[in-house]
């Protein structure tokens, strides 16, 4: 391997204590950052996924405030709730854990949270202030890969930045904030032909597709930077089978960049870190 690791679980105690100092000084001055959590059903993933949410939030002293409903929650009671959260001021961020039932639609959801304390950054408003470069909250997991490459310390000023995916959460956010930081910066999606050719252009790939080894070696130029967004888990009859894994063949592609992050340890943990520093941050907004 020549590649230097990126971990996101070094540079994520880095930040959280850095958050922690900030939440004891909201605190003491009666401002105790205050996230909401809001589970709708019985889907086992989700639960994981907020506990340990809320689980980030004791240990950085956030307050979290977990409602979990039934998957029959009528959509019009979910509103209900989330504009009661909106006029709390112990809350200063709202999180709904998708996916939801089948009946609630989500973008009415996501609309309905005060743009104020929208730290998920996913509603029309958010990404429109990205869009344009405004401050705003930006998606956790892009912002999250984004703290990570800054952590090697290289400019991206010029540098071809190549996005695998282009979902509202992660490719399309990903590739405006690479712009932002003037990188040029290419899209591929499932319609793209020949992927290859694009990334063997690349200095920095962002894999965020959801398939096992989109990304291997040959399509890699030797020094680039690879940001693995991608949770896979590996299938069944091969050896390490159940595990988790990224979009990236990391072994082969490990031999050629100058850095990578792995999964796990790269960019999931960042994710709920930058949840928790939007919160941190919506709160300072209000105590300033
Ligand atoms: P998504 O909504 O399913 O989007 C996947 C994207 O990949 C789509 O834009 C799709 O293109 C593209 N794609 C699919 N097959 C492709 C191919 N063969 N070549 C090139 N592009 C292809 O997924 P997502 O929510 O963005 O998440 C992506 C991955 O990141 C998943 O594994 C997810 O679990 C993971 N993730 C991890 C974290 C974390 O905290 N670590 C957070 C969020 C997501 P089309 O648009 O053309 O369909």
């Amino acid at each position: 391997m020549t590649a230097q690791l990126i971990s996101g679980t070094h540079l994520s105690q880095q930040i959280r204590r850095d958050l922690s100092q900030r939440v004891a000084a909201l605190t003491a001055r009666g401002r105790q950052p205050g996230l909401a959590v809001i589970l709708v059903g019985d889907d086992p993933a989700s639960a994981v996924y907020v506990r340990n949410k809320v689980k980030a939030c004791a240990d950085t002293g956030v307050l979290s405030v977990l409602e979990q409903y039934p998957a029959s929650l009528p959509e019009a009671e979910l509103l209900a709730r989330i504009q009661a959260l909106n006029a709390d001021p112990r809350i200063h961020g709202i999180l709904v854990q998708m996916p939801l039932p089948k009946h609630i639609q989500p973008q009415r959801v996501i609309e309905a949270i005060s743009v104020a304390k929208d730290v998920d950054g996913y509603s029309v408003q958010s990404a429109g202030d990205l869009m344009a470069g405004l401050p705003g909250f930006r998606p956790c997991t892009p912002y999250g890969c984004m703290k990570l490459i800054e952590s090697t310390g290289v400019s991206l000023k010029g540098k071809h930045a190549v996005v695998i995916g282009r979902s509202n959460t992660v490719g399309k956010p990903m590739a405006l904030l690479l712009l932002q930081a003037n990188a040029t910066v290419t899209i591929c999606h499932s319609a793209t032909p020949d992927l290859g050719l694009f990334t063997r252009q690349a200095d920095l790939v962002v894999a965020a597709v959801g398939r096992r080894n989109t990304l291997t070696a040959d399509m890699v130029k030797p020094g680039a930077i690879v940001i693995d967004v991608g949770m896979n888990r590996v299938p069944e009859g091969e050896p390490d089978a159940g595990k988790l894994c990224g979009d990236v063949d990391f072994d082969g592609v490990a031999g050629l960049a100058s850095w990578i992050t792995p999964v796990p340890g790269g960019v999931g943990p960042m994710t709920i870190t930058m949840l928790l520093s939007n919160t941190v941050e919506s709160a300072e907004r209000v105590a300033t």
